[in-house]
């Protein structure tokens, strides 16, 4: 399969999920996840309606978004930032994304606003309710004071939640995880008196659970442009 088939089956299936949880098609935002992918896949999921991508290291973000900006017809994207953020590569992610998914502390919301360029960047709570020691984000008992502290930091805004459940083969694994990731939202709305609205979770595998259980944002990379190398 090309990646425009890929993409257009991937829309499909985004779309009836939708319609199944009674949700508009236009709630769900597919950001095509184009980490270690080239430029010119990058240009063939946009031509076929991919409007957002996301990558997880911010050299090679940085690095893409010129090579693309560099050679017209550029296409028009909004990037996301879903990996783990080291403090000291704010600069290269901080108000030139749309999202950056995975903040998982106060110094680093600190450091993005502090890099935003006068700009308000828009931000989400990585929670990490699997409690994987591999992977990042707070756990489900610390979320609310971090996501207190973060949601006082000017120049950032905390717009939700992500989260990434740990890998399993079926989809059905990660529902519990997804129904919680909301719950916690919902929690922390009442708690913080703000909304929430964005909710990033689902891969692969498992995106139309993840829609089912209210994903605002599904993170879509081998779906779309087939396994990594
Ligand atoms: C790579 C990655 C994805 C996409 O994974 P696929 O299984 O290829 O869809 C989503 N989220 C994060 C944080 C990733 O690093």
């Amino acid at each position: 399969m090309t990646i425009a088939e890929r993409w257009r089956a991937v829309a499909a299936r985004v779309a009836a999920a939708c319609e199944r949880a009674g949700r508009a098609a236009d709630s769900v935002t597919i950001v095509a996840v184009s980490k270690t992918q080239p430029v010119e896949a990058i240009r063939a999921a946009c031509a076929a309606g991919a409007t957002d991508l996301g990558e997880n290291y911010a050299q090679e973000l940085a690095a893409k978004a010129a090579e693309l900006a560099a050679s017209p017809p550029a296409p028009v994207v909004r990037w996301h930032f879903i990996g783990r953020l080291q403090r000291n590569k704010a600069r290269l992610v901080a108000g030139r994304v749309a999202l950056v998914h995975a903040v998982d502390g106060v110094e680093l919301a600190d450091e993005i606003a502090r890099r935003a360029g006068g700009t308000v960047q828009p931000i989400l709570l990585a929670v990490n309710l699997g409690d994987e020691a591999t992977k990042g984000g707070v756990t489900a008992e610390a979320a609310p004071a971090v996501a207190r502290a973060i949601a006082a930091v000017a120049g950032a805004s905390l717009d939700g939640l992500m989260t990434m459940p740990p890998p399993h083969d079926d989809p059905e694994a990660s529902r519990p995880y997804f129904d919680r990731l909301r719950a916690l939202r919902d929690r922390l709305e009442d708690e913080l008196a703000r909304p929430l609205p964005v909710l990033s979770m689902g891969m692969s595998h498992d995106y139309e659970v993840a829609i089912a259980c209210g994903a605002t944002h599904v993170r879509i990379g081998t779906a779309i442009f087939g396994s990594r190398s």
